[in-house]
């Protein structure tokens, strides 16, 4: 497929998962991360690998339409929701999905609330659609659920499209956040994470 500049995708989501290791996001081989290799096919990383010092050969290649209920062997056992995401949006071309402390917590103060809103942030422009901090973006927060394949099931209606929807969260468990390739799956994953911290650093100011 055609990379950007002289990185591939594969490449780029590498160095994405190093960063975010580097900063305490994918603790414990915890987080997954795959890129859209085709119409219906997605590369995603294996089961239990550390996702500081991955590999080429650590990614997996899946066909979305047969895996999008079923996790194959050695894939990561929340397949099943990136397969949903590429399925839902043919213009998803990475899905990265990490367990920073930030989206951890506040997933799980906000759970009742059902969202957690984002007003007047400059940080807000690094999502897609949005040209503006004049603007209020709610990121979803879902009950988390060990049947993945139900859960990806039932989540997949819930997202709400539009301006900055580019993201959701599950409670207690962490982020997911996508984009039309690694680059701005990345950007994504690092602004929301920015806008958590800024939330949570707000409510302890407020105190
Ligand atoms: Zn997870």
């Amino acid at each position: 497929m055609t990379g950007q500049n002289k990185t591939g995708p594969i490449e780029a989501t590498i160095a994405a998962a190093a960063l975010f290791a580097q900063r305490g996001w994918v603790p414990a081989t915890s987080g997954n991360f795959s890129v859209r290799t085709g119409m219906n096919r997605m590369a995603i990383t294996a089961s239990g690998r550390d996702k500081g010092a991955l590999t080429a050969a650590d990614f997996i290649a899946v066909d979305i339409t047969v895996e999008l209920g079923t996790t194959p062997p050695g894939v990561s056992a929340e397949a099943p929701l990136h397969a949903a995401l590429y399925a839902r949006d043919g213009a998803v071309g990475a899905v990265f999905h990490v367990h920073s402390p930030a989206a951890t917590l506040a997933s799980q103060a906000r759970l009742a609330n059902g969202h957690i809103a984002f007003e007047g942030y400059e940080m807000l422009k690094a999502l897609a659609g949005i040209a503006t901090h004049e603007t209020r973006v709610a990121l979803p927060v879902f009950a988390n659920d060990q049947d993945i394949p139900a859960l990806a099931a039932r989540l997949m209606p819930m997202l709400p499209d539009g301006p900055g929807q580019v993201g959701y969260l599950l409670a207690g468990h962490g982020l997911y956040a996508w984009g039309r390739d690694p680059a701005e799956a990345r950007r994504h994953v690092e602004a929301i994470d920015f806008l958590l911290t800024c939330e949570l650093e707000k409510e302890r100011l407020a105190r």
